[in-house]
């Protein structure tokens, strides 16, 4: 099964494609997640990443169809796959066509996570990660149990993302209207899209998605 998780930046796909990893056996494949670390290990395609990234600009469709298109072939044939945070464009939704095709897949499923986007930015600039296990918290919504230590591994070191900031989320909000919302009529026309209330709590929405992966949801 391959399904495409779509919605702001902050409607919580990374979270749920993390929970559909670990209950379900899926890979993600997070394009944001791909380039950060290409990012950090400074190769040619990080190198010109950074700067767009840090500006909530879109990395070239070049690129990003490029890295899918190599992660997909690193995947044995039973694999399912949640994209997560491609495509964004048309023209990415066009090559992930054939990537897909090339290498006997389909898409089963597109879900578009629908969230209030004044909240977003609540959720965005506060959110952080454990600097060794990647588990997700957010200042407010979501602390560790013990201030300091991750509830998972007992890590002690959090990253947060350069590009959570205010002012770059409002150029990511805009990249996201205008190039990304466009593509949901694509997959509508196909009849492939499902809604989730992606305002609901963690655990709810997963259970949602897992419904519409399992058949039982319209
Ligand atoms: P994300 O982690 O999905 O929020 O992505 C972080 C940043 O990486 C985005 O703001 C873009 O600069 C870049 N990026 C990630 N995925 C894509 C994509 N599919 N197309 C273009 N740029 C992307």
């Amino acid at each position: 099964m391959n399904i495409i998780l779509l919605g702001p930046p902050g409607a919580g796909k990374g979270t749920q494609a993390a929970r559909l990893v670990a209950e379900r056996g899926m890979v993600q494949l997070s394009t944001g997640d791909m380039l950060r670390a290409a990012v950090k290990a400074g190769t040619p395609t990080g190198l010109k990443a950074k700067a767009v990234m840090e500006s909530g600009a879109l990395v070239s469709d070049e690129i990003v169809s490029g890295i899918i298109g190599e992660a997909l072939d690193a995947l044995s044939a039973g694999q399912g796959v949640i994209f997560d945070g491609y495509p964004r464009t048309a023209a990415q939704a066009e090559s992930l066509e054939t990537l897909l095709s090339d290498r006997a897949r389909k898409l089963d499923h597109v879900i578009e996570l629908v969230v209030d986007e004044d909240a977003l930015v609540e959720r965005i600039v506060g959110r952080f990660t454990c600097a060794n296990c990647g588990a997700g918290y957010h200042d407010t919504f979501n602390r560790p149990k013990v201030d300091g230590v991750c509830d998972s591994c007992g890590g002690t070191e959090f990253k947060r993302r350069a590009d959570d900031n205010e002012e770059t989320v409002r150029t990511r909000m805009a990249e996201y209207r205008a190039k990304t919302a466009p593509i949901l009529p694509i997959y509508d026309a196909r009849g492939i899209v499902q809604r989730v209330d992606g305002m609901a709590p963690i655990a709810e929405v997963t259970d949602a998605i897992e419904a519409i992966l399992d058949g039982k949801s319209a």
